[in-house]
Formats: C-alpha cells, sequence, structure tokens
C-alpha cells in the first residue's frame, strides 16, 4: 500500500473501471523499481484486473532542453524499456521530434483508462502541465510523491534553515523511515496480458527508437550546443553508482570538500531524473553499516552527529541526501515563487540591497561567464567542468556561485546568471536543488554574517584565494583551465 500522504489528486474524476487499462505517466520518477508511483499503478491495475500501460515521454519544450540532458533520458528510456521487456506491461517511449508534437498523447491514452497516475514532482513545469491535462480528461489523475524519505505533503511549510528542517525530521521521520518502495513492485501482481498499442497512438506518436540514444538526443529541436557527456544515465547505472560509491567512498565521504578527492556520491543527475532512488540508497546504505530505523535516537535536538546512530560518514551523507536534498523540495513544494529574488529571506534582500551599487572589483556579462573567461582561474576550472561534464565539484560550486554575486552588476542580475548557467549546462539542473542552491549564495537557509562587506553585506562570503588556502586545488586548475579548450570558444 503507498502511504496516503504520497498521493496528490490532480484532478474530481472517478476512476472508470470499465476502461481498457491503467495508465502510469512516467515523468519524475524514471525507474522501474523503488518507485512509489508505478507501485501505485501496478497495485491499481492488479485490484480492477486490467492491464497497465506505461507511457515515457521526452518533451522538446521544456526550458533549457538540450542534447545533454535529452541523451541521459533517452538512455534512461532504453534501460526502462530492457527492464519491462519481460513484464506485463505497454511500454510507450516518446520523443517530441518538434516542439508541441507531443500534445495529446496523455489524454489519447487516458480516454480508455481506468485511472492515470503519476508522479508529484514540485517544481517547473511538470506539476502545470498535469493540471492542465488532468483538466481536459475524464477519469481520475493521482500524482504520487516519490520525491524523498519523507512525504513531502507531510511538512507543514517551507523551512528557513537545514537547521530547523532537521529539528522537524529528526521527531517525523521516524514514521515514515518504513514506509519502502518495492524494488520490483511487479513481484506479486498478477496483471492481465499487456494491451497491443493502439493504431492511431502508434501513427500519431509512435514509440521512439532507443537503439542509440545519443543519435536521437542529437537530431532533437533542442539546444545543441549543450552537447552529451559521457557519463550514462539510466535506473541500472544509478544501482551501480550507489554501489560503488557505498563499496568506495561513503568511508572517505567527510573529505568531500577537497577538490583533489573523489569523496561524494556524484548522484546527483540520476536523483534529478529519477534514475535513481533515495529509498535504494538509504536501504542499500542500511545494510552495509547494520542499521535498523529502530536505532534512531529518540526525540533529537537538530544536531548533525549522533541522531541516526551510524558511523560519521554515513551520518554525514544521509545530512546531505536527507536534510539538505529535501529541504530544496520542501521549498518548491510549499513557496510557488520559490525562484524569485523577493522570496530571499528579509534579512538578506535588506543587506544586498544596500551593497547593489558598491563598486564590483570586476564585473563580468553572461557570455563572459558562459565561456569562462573571468581573471580567476579557479572560477574559470568549474566553469569548465560544468561546461565539459555536466557538473561542478560539490565545494567549488559553492565558490562558483559566490564569486557571480560578486562579479555581477546585481543580486538580481548574479540570481538570472546562476540560474541560467546552472539550468542550460548542469546534468542536475532545473532540479529543487537548483534553486536551493543557488538562493543559499543569495542568503536562503542561511544567517547572517560578520563582518559586513562591499557586495555582499552580511551574506556568507567565499573567495578563492582561501579555498586554494584550505584545499589543493592545483590539479584541478590544471585539469579544467579553458586555454587548453580553444575549441569551446569557437562558437
Ligand atoms: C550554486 C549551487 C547550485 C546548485 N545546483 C544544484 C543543482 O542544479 N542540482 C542539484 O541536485 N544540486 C545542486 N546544488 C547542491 C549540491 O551542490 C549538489 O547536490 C551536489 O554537489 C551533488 O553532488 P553529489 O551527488 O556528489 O552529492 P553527495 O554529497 O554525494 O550527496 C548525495 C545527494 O544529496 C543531495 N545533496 C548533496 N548536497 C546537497 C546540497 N548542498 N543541497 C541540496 N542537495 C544536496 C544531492 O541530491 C546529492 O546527489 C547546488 C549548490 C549550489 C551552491
Amino acid at each position: 500500500m503507498i502511504p496516503p500522504q504520497r498521493i496528490l489528486t490532480r484532478n474530481e474524476q472517478p476512476r472508470r473501471p470499465d476502461g481498457d487499462w491503467v495508465v502510469y505517466w512516467m515523468m519524475a520518477a524514471r525507474r522501474p523499481g523503488w518507485n512509489f508511483g508505478l507501485q501505485r499503478a501496478i497495485e491499481a491495475a492488479d485490484s480492477l484486473g486490467k492491464p497497465l500501460v506505461v507511457v515515457e515521454a521526452l518533451s522538446a519544450s521544456y526550458p533549457w532542453a538540450s542534447a545533454r540532458h535529452s541523451a541521459f533520458v533517452l538512455e534512461g528510456m532504453r534501460h526502462q524499456a530492457e527492464a519491462f521487456a519481460n513484464k506485463p506491461v505497454l511500454y510507450h517511449p516518446y520523443a517530441e521530434p518538434e516542439v508541441g508534437a507531443g500534445r495529446g498523447l496523455i489524454e489519447a491514452w487516458a480516454e480508455r483508462a481506468c485511472l492515470v497516475v503519476t508522479d508529484h514532482w514540485p517544481c517547473l513545469e511538470l506539476p502545470r502541465w498535469q493540471r492542465k491535462v488532468a483538466a481536459q480528461i475524464g477519469v481520475r489523475m493521482e500524482a504520487i510523491d516519490s520525491c524523498g524519505i519523507m512525504p513531502l505533503q507531510a511538512t507543514p511549510r517551507a523551512f528557513p534553515t537545514a537547521h530547523a528542517f532537521r529539528r522537524f525530521l529528526q521527531k517525523e521521520l521516524p514514521s515514515h523511515l518504513g514506509d519502502l518502495p518495492k524494488p520490483d513492485p511487479f513481484v506479486g501482481a498478477k496483471l492481465p496480458k499487456a494491451p497491443a498499442m493502439p493504431k492511431g497512438i502508434h501513427k500519431q506518436w509512435p514509440a521512439a527508437d532507443l537503439s542509440d540514444p545519443r543519435a536521437l538526443a542529437q537530431a532533437l529541436p533542442i539546444d545543441q550546443a549543450v552537447e552529451p557527456v559521457e557519463v550514462r544515465g539510466g535506473a541500472a547505472e544509478a544501482s551501480a553508482r550507489m554501489v560503488e560509491f557505498l563499496d568506495e567512498r561513503l568511508d572517505s565521504y567527510t573529505e568531500r570538500n577537497r577538490p583533489d578527492v573523489l569523496a561524494s556520491s556524484g548522484l546527483s543527475p540520476w536523483f534529478h531524473f529519477g534514475h535513481a532512488s533515495p529509498h535504494e540508497l538509504l536501504f542499500r546504505l542500511a545494510q552495509r553499516v547494520g542499521w535498523s530505523p529502530a536505532d534512531v535516537e529518540v526525540g533529537g535536538n537538530g544536531s548533525r552527529e549522533g541522531w541516526w546512530r551510524m558511523p560519521a560518514a554515513a551520518e554525514s551523507f544521509l545530512d546531505e541526501l536527507i536534510t539538505w536534498r529535501e529541504l530544496g523540495h520542501v521549498l518548491c513544494h510549499h513557496v510557488p515563487n520559490y525562484g524569485a529574488y523577493e522570496e530571499l529571506p528579509p534579512w538578506a534582500v535588506a543587506t544586498l540591497e544596500e551593497h547593489a551599487t558598491d563598486p564590483r572589483p570586476h564585473t563580468y556579462t553572461l557570455e563572459q561567464f558562459e565561456r569562462a573567461e573571468t581573471h580567476d582561474p579557479l572560477w574559470n576550472a568549474a566553469q569548465m567542468q560544468l561546461r565539459e561534464e555536466g557538473i561542478i565539484h560539490n565545494y567549488l560550486r559553492m565558490l562558483w556561485g559566490k564569486k557571480i554575486l560578486h562579479w555581477t552588476r546585481s543580486p538580481r542580475e548574479a540570481l538570472e546568471v546562476m540560474v541560467h548557467l546552472n539550468n542550460r549546462w548542469a546534468l542536475d539542473g532545473r532540479d529543487p536543488n537548483s534553486w536551493a542552491g543557488i538562493m543559499w549564495v543569495l542568503g536562503r537557509f542561511d544567517r547572517a554574517w560578520g563582518p559586513e562587506r562591499p557586495v555582499f553585506g552580511k551574506v556568507r562570503y567565499m573567495t578563492s584565494d582561501n579555498t586554494a588556502r584550505k584545499y589543493n586545488v592545483k590539479a584541478y586548475v590544471a585539469r579544467y583551465q579553458p586555454a587548453k579548450q580553444p575549441a569551446l570558444f569557437e562558437e
């Protein structure tokens, strides 16, 4: 059974038991297991004795759509097709060949459906697209929340700081820790044979040819300058990376701020596209360290250490995976304008505005930032990593943002530049944590710091020099310096 708090209704239409199938519109939890949405659709199909249809679409019209993001999603779809090949399900992968071509696809499947199930995702276009479709169909649509360990509907509001959210979690999370989605939701279900693809649907929305996901992504009418990266999307890849991280790097996770050491999981792109499940990762971690939900400390005062009663590295990792990751989801779930400058805490807006006209030591245009043409080799290296690999090292991502604030004409412009660069180039961009991270640079989830400084005011300050003093950044700068990549400047 799916915990009721994870079920959001998208319209007031009834279920139609005399329909021909149950549709799962896979939008955010793009994985064949550890997925409450898919599980809900299977449970409904099983109880109604109806076949299951899974529709996974890739739009060409979402903001910052690029070959990089699309190749990653299509890789995931190829995996999905393999995972569903021997299951009682009609899997319909679809890639929009031109903007708007996918319009009507879900409505067409819904015409003969008993129920449409989809995924809840708290940001960007997804909730809006879902409500639009839900208003046009004559059958019930439900959006299921598989986003995190804490159901979003069980949170009362956005939290001002990670500490406040951690305190809340330490009280509320224990009652949700035992609610895991099934690793394989088909186990135990008796579904009828999958239906054949209706001719009309096939003709207008033919299934994507997934034999070469990259080639397909590179043929779509989207931003082709942001090219696919080496890493591959997909749930199987995500699970393999979880195992590798737990076996090889978890114990050194407390070293993750060092640019010369790879200590973090690197999983954020797979989380962003729903290829990775936080429940699966928590489950695997618990097995590895011999932990069970009964082990957590009762109560808790919001402290980062000790509550889980796990080894320090594991606790530190869970603080990022749950407290920080879900802080961003909760923000987007409760605050409709989560990306607006005006939504920053009043103290941050006040101090940034007070310093908005301070002379900047350097200013750069969006294009200069984008091309990594600043005076600062460390910043340029971070930007080059973003362009080449679609990621920035954990710690340097904070510095990257802080320097954009320092070198733009106003904090509002800094926000625009960060959003554009992050969401265009980062494989994990356009995520609740894109806005959470970017807003953190401008003071969200943080407190006022002293001494007050030019441009930053009381907002936390970071410098490349301090970073270079604290950590060995030489190899990182050498590896990503723009001079080695002249081709990137020839656009
Ligand atoms: C300016 C700026 C922009 C950012 N943009 C994004 C973004 O577009 N997408 C994104 O997922 N994260 C973003 N972050 C948060 C953070 O930098 C990344 O989540 C993290 O670097 C991912 O690396 P990892 O997977 O190795 O993390 P790990 O340390 O292995 O952590 C595991 C998971 O926890 C989550 N996580 C870790 N750190 C944070 C954090 N500080 N805040 C929120 N969640 C976290 C991620 O889902 C991550 O995959 C941004 C941070 C900043 C300062």
